[in-house]
């Protein structure tokens, strides 16, 4: 019971700062060309090799496919850690893997036109989810936030909700927030169940899943999606979280 408070108590808070920073978003990036690579475009030789490979030959991506179960530490390239996808890179954000405080891509443009397509196909159905959505957020923004947080809940409260500056997915333009249509974070279960179940059509995870906060380091957060792309398909087939299923550290602060 003392957790649900505190999960409702987090929703309420996050919602307030989700609200405020989303309203301009959803009309600016009307006109995205799809780049095809991740939002980890820039080391992009990597990406080329890998599609090219994919698509020529299936029974060599076998090797690849068992990423679920291989081992990898995550590299750094001085913004941002990443691990060698089956189809790219892909960026890792934990409590383990800041990013830099001066990465600021801004919104990842593939991911965004994704994601509003995602959105768009939840309202046809009669979904409840608005068009306010929280994605990309600077160092700056997560630090006041986070801050506000710490102030009201104490810093163990926050850290299991909130990110600290740089440690946040945000941060990389890739991660975006539900807002249902009474501006809260989105929690309706049919509404959440569908996108556990979809998200991964239109390249997302939902990243924070229920039973798994020793892996990622979060309570479950059922609105929060995130871009990887293809590989997401395969990603939610495992059943397993990004750390789980890309074998790289998560989990709490290294204290
Ligand atoms: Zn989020």
């Amino acid at each position: 019971m003392k957790q649900r408070y505190w999960i409702l108590l987090g929703i309420s808070l996050i919602t307030l700062a989700a609200c405020g920073n989303s309203q301009e978003k959803q009309t600016s990036e009307s006109n995205s060309q799809s780049s095809q690579t991740l939002a980890s475009s820039n080391s992009s030789q990597e990406v080329a090799s890998s599609s090219t490979q994919a698509e020529a030959d299936t029974s060599s991506s076998s090797e690849a496919s068992q990423a679920g179960q291989v081992s990898q530490d995550a590299a750094y390239n001085g913004s941002y850690y990443y691990v060698e996808g089956k189809y790219g890179p892909v960026i890792i954000v934990n409590k383990k893997h800041p990013l830099a405080s001066s990465y600021a891509p801004g919104e990842d443009p593939t991911a965004l036109a994704s994601f509003l397509e995602l959105l768009a196909n939840m309202q046809a159905q009669g979904f409840a989810v608005s068009n306010q959505y929280s994605g990309f957020r600077s160092y700056e923004t997560q630090a006041s936030l986070y801050q506000n947080y710490v102030n009201q809940d104490g810093q163990a409260n926050a850290d299991r909700y909130s990110a600290r500056p740089g440690y946040s997915e945000h941060q990389t333009g890739l991660a975006f927030d539900l807002i249902d249509t009474a501006g809260n974070l989105l929690t309706e279960p049919t509404a959440c169940q569908w996108l556990a179940q979809h998200a991964h059509e239109y390249g997302f995870v939902v990243r924070y899943l229920e039973g798994k906060e020793a892996s990622t380091g979060y309570m479950p957060e059922s609105w929060h999606i995130r871009y990887v792309g293809q590989e997401a398909t395969e990603i939610y087939q495992s059943g397993l979280t990004l750390e789980e299923y890309y074998g790289v550290e998560g989990g709490d602060y290294a204290q």
